[in-house]
């Protein structure tokens, strides 16, 4: 590899009569690209391509693989892992691939790799449709739906990789194909769930539903005395939901206030009168502040877009819980969680949440049938760390696993393969760190996925995500 500017000065004449844009340290718009939904994955990277075709993206790869260049890909920038940043090489940004396009006869979703979920749920509703999407909705489609997807809609339709059609996909060869069930099924297979080791996806295709209708959504604030007949809610929930609902409940100290409060965000997809009926227990309950109404399905995934800003430093983890909960269980967890936030500067945003959204149609589909493997009888719980001190990095990020620890092993859903007692890895890979062990995040499916990248990146060019390593063929004589 020659000197940096003489690399990317030819990597620019390669991109030459494209609309792809080339940025180095110095250009405009290069520091803006750097930007990240945490600043922790804020790296000064060598270059920034900005690609804006499938060609372009071609010609990139076949670039850094014949000058031995790291790079990684970014989507919406959201992982918190710092798999879409690099400091020692190039960044293959996708934010040129933002398009939707809407197949009304078979309400099909195409959306471009760079997309975000708000592109794909003000389009598709223009034609009456949606599909399973992230509940934060700057967040990339790209990211999300590779590493399997959950959101408001999957305890009707399963995760957002139950949904996916078909993906156009740029291989570590520079070959452009689509995969589906029925071309490159064991691509298809391991895009959905590990599809960041496998190439850059330049369209996913999704498939849509009739959603004509408004639905009754909004958050309620609680004291911490509250958390008693909260849990009790939640655990009559997963009971009583037919699959139109989902509860998403936790701890934080959010301002104006910053003291800690208990959040409940609150999802019946249907009319006024049901979506009261079924959250009356918990309506019931005095809340302090009550925003639920009846609001169009667009506006359901930007209700936690404020909480969810793009200052300080942000750190994912995810862990797993079963339902029934007892409350002085959740208490301690919250005891525990609070005291750790308050005892540090300004993490009084951190989140710790619940995220109870039903099941029955993830778990329709078992772990063999795709690389995803946290189908289970369980729900996810996750932390988002956020604080400003980059001194507290590797603190916090212990602290954050011990407690998602202590609350999976408790629903015996991680630990002891005696003590287990579901099939499911209990971990979401979008909310693990990239030094995660693979066999944590993808279980049985783990030597499958490793013969596989051995077939589609046998020189691991995809190396920035989850550590998944090209298991080579055994020659038997
Ligand atoms: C505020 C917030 C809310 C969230 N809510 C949800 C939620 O409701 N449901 C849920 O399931 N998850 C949720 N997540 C987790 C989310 O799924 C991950 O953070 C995901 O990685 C974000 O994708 P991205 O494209 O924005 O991130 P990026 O950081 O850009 O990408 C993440 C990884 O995917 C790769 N990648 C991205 N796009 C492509 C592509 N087109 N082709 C190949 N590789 C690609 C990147 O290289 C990187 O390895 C949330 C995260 C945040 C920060």
């Amino acid at each position: 590899m020659g000197s940096a500017p003489d690399v990317y000065a030819a990597l620019k004449k390669e991109l030459e009569g494209t609309r792809a844009e080339v940025l180095t340290p110095g250009d405009e718009g290069y520091r803006e690209s750097l930007k990240r939904w945490s600043e922790h994955c804020v790296k000064e990277a060598q270059a920034v391509v900005k690609v804006s075709s499938p060609d372009d993206v071609s010609k990139t790869l076949r670039f850094v693989k014949d000058n031995k260049i790291p790079f990684v890909v970014k989507g919406g920038g959201h992982s918190t892992s710092g798999s879409s940043s690099i400091a020692d090489g190039l960044v293959i940004d996708l934010s040129k691939l933002r398009s939707v396009a809407v197949d009304e006869e078979k309400k099909t979703i195409k959306a471009g790799g760079g997309t975000i979920w708000e592109d794909v749920d003000v389009e598709a509703a223009k034609y009456g449709l949606a599909t399973v999407g992230g509940t934060v909705n700057h967040t990339g489609v790209g990211g999300l739906t590779l590493g399997g997807g959950y959101g408001y809609l999957s305890g009707k339709y399963g995760l957002t990789i139950d949904n996916l059609v078909s993906v156009d996909i740029v291989l570590a060869s520079g070959e452009q194909v689509v995969a589906s069930e029925t071309s490159y099924p064991d691509l298809f297979w391991a895009v959905r769930g590990a599809g960041q080791n496998f190439g850059v996806v330049t369209a996913f295709t999704f498939q849509g539903y009739p959603q004509p209708d408004p639905v009754f959504a909004g958050t309620l604030v609680f004291l911490p005395d509250k958390i008693p007949q909260i849990v009790e809610f939640a655990n009559t929930f997963h009971e009583k939901n037919d699959g139109n609902q989902a509860l998403l409940w936790g701890f934080s100290a959010p301002p104006p206030n910053n003291a800690p409060v208990v959040l409940v965000q609150c999802f019946h997809n249907g009319p006024l009168a049901e979506g009261q009926a079924f959250f009356a227990d918990v309506l019931s309950l005095e809340p302090l502040v009550n925003t639920t109404s009846m609001i169009p399905y667009p506006q359901l995934n930007s209700l936690l877009n404020n909480s969810a800003g793009f200052d300080g430093r942000k750190q994912f983890g995810g862990g797993a819980f079963k339902l029934p909960l007892s409350a002085p269980f959740v208490s301690s967890l919250h005891t525990d969680f609070a005291s750790f936030c308050t005892s540090h500067e300004r993490m009084n945003e951190s989140l710790l949440l619940f995220e109870t959204i039903p099941y029955a149609a993830v778990t329709a589909t078992p772990n063999s049938a795709m690389a995803f493997s946290n189908r289970g009888d369980y729900y996810n719980v996750a932390t988002c760390f956020k604080w400003f001190d980059s001194g507290l990095d590797g603190e916090i990020r212990e602290f954050s696993k011990g407690l998602l620890k202590r609350a999976s092993e408790a629903a015996g859903v991680v630990g002891d393969e005696k003590v287990r007692s579901v099939e499911g890895v209990g971990v979401y890979g979008n909310y693990s760190n990239v030094d995660v062990p693979v066999a944590e995040i993808f279980g049985k499916n783990s030597t499958k996925l490793a013969d596989l990248k051995n077939k589609y990146d046998p020189e691991n060019l995809f190396s920035r995500g989850l550590r998944l390593v090209p298991r080579p063929m055994v020659v038997v004589n």
